[in-house]
């Protein structure tokens, strides 16, 4: 829709083609129906939250910054506001009003919109000459794919393009999920629903020897594993997982250090002599989480906490400071907030988002191999690399 109206504005004659019978389904469902639509950053914080490729949006976000996309947004009508993390939202909390700005804007600007599926790229000599749909065939001058990632695809983004891209010679890089939940080996279906809050989630690298993740914020435990922010940002940083790889670390107490948590330690335990071990946590953590606590710890679950050693306090300390859990794999694609992979950036000019093979050809979105952390940072590619293919596909 981005793509669309820059076209539009810069005089070009713009059909835009959604499959679905509405535009901007995945918009309509993101931050949480709320709508992240951008973040309140510089161009250069900007490009430091871009994990896969960012020098290649140098020229995009240049061009269309966060602060235009809030200029362009609050023009339409919809007042934003920032949130932690510079978060950007708009006022009302509903990602529907983003949808139905872009959506006006679009017909207001003379882009015509057809609910058609496009099926391939027509070429002569390798310049574009139009489109095949579901319905018919169309001459166009230039082509922009923007058919995003293969992440959620109910919401229309099945990985289309990337088919169409490949049938043209055009390189496409393995896709893998990225911001995703995590399982584990561990069973947690049992602490299903436990949601920490300002724990640290670290992540090692086994092979590396290396924690290459550390954060502190809230995160979830699921039937399969876990989830929430922390878990999405973390998995970001992980590769293929292998057996034994990556172990996650949850420290429940980040703002104390083992001397002082071993004195809270101490003061509960005085005050509990002659209750079971299992029973004595409360003050601590979630009752729910507390079995799968005491399990990791080898301490048998009825010994009376008179009864416990040095050791055995030692090895609760461990597991406060940092519960273990083995990474078994990713959730499937599908179920990722984003695709990492998709068109090379090899084959696309930076400063206009052209197909260096296809004359006419244009890419934008998240189709591209570019993805960003949570923050509203996934959105404003989609809205740079849009403008710019928009306003070069124009010229
Ligand atoms: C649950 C969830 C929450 C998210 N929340 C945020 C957030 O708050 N902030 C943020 O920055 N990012 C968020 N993201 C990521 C963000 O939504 C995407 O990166 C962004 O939507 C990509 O935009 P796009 O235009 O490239 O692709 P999409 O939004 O996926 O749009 C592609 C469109 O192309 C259509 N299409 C596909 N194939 C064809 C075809 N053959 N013919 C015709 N039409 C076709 C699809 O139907 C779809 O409408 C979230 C993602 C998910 C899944």
């Amino acid at each position: 829709m981005m793509a669309g109206i820059y076209g539009a504005l810069n005089g070009g004659k713009v059909t835009i083609f959604e499959k679905n019978d509405r535009v901007g389904k995945k918009l309509a469902i993101t931050g949480k129906g709320r709508c992240n639509v951008t973040n309140d950053c510089s161009n250069e914080e900007f490009l430091k939250n871009v994990i896969s490729n960012p020098k290649f949006l140098y020229a995009s976000i240049s061009n269309f910054s966060t602060e235009d996309t809030k200029a362009f947004f609050e023009g339409l009508g919809v007042p934003l506001k920032t949130e932690r993390g510079r978060r950007v939202f708009p006022v009302s909390d509903k990602a529907m009003d983003i949808v139905l700005a872009l959506k006006k804007a679009v017909l207001d600007y003379g882009c015509e919109i057809k609910n058609e599926k496009v099926i391939s790229l027509l070429t002569k000599e390798n310049k574009v000459s139009g489109i095949k749909t579901s319905r018919g065939v169309y001459e166009f001058d230039s082509v922009i794919l923007a058919t995003g990632g293969v992440s959620y695809p109910l919401t229309g983004s099945d990985g289309d393009g990337f088919r169409i891209a490949g049938e043209n010679g055009i390189e496409v890089t393995p896709l893998i999920p990225s911001l995703v939940p995590l399982e584990t080996v561990e069973d947690t279906a049992e602490i299903m629903g436990v949601s920490l809050k300002n724990v640290t989630l670290k992540i090692k690298d086994n092979q590396k020897n290396k924690i290459i993740f550390e954060e502190m914020g809230e995160m979830l435990f699921t039937h399969f594993g876990i989830s929430g922010p922390l878990v999405l940002s973390a998995s970001c940083h992980l590769s293929s997982i292998e057996k034994g790889k990556y172990t996650a670390y949850v420290d429940f107490k980040p703002a104390l250090d083992e001397k002082t948590l071993d004195a809270r330690l101490l003061s509960d335990f005085s005050k509990q002599l002659n209750k079971d071990f299992q029973n004595c946590l409360g003050g601590l953590l979630p009752s729910k989480i507390i079995p799968f606590v005491v399990a990791k710890t080898n301490i048998p679950p009825t010994t009376k906490v008179n009864a416990i050693t040095k050791e055995q306090r030692q090895a609760l300390l461990s597991t406060l400071k940092g519960l273990s859990l083995e990474i078994k794999s990713f959730r499937p694609i599908k179920e990722a907030i984003v695709t990492r992979g998709g068109v090379s950036v090899k084959e696309i000019v930076p400063s206009t988002m052209e197909s260096k093979k296809i004359k006419g050809l244009y890419f934008a979105g998240e189709i591209i191999d570019v993805d960003a952390y949570t923050g509203g940072y996934n959105l404003q590619i989609a809205f740079s690399t849009g403008a710019l293919a928009g306003t070069s596909a124009s010229q």
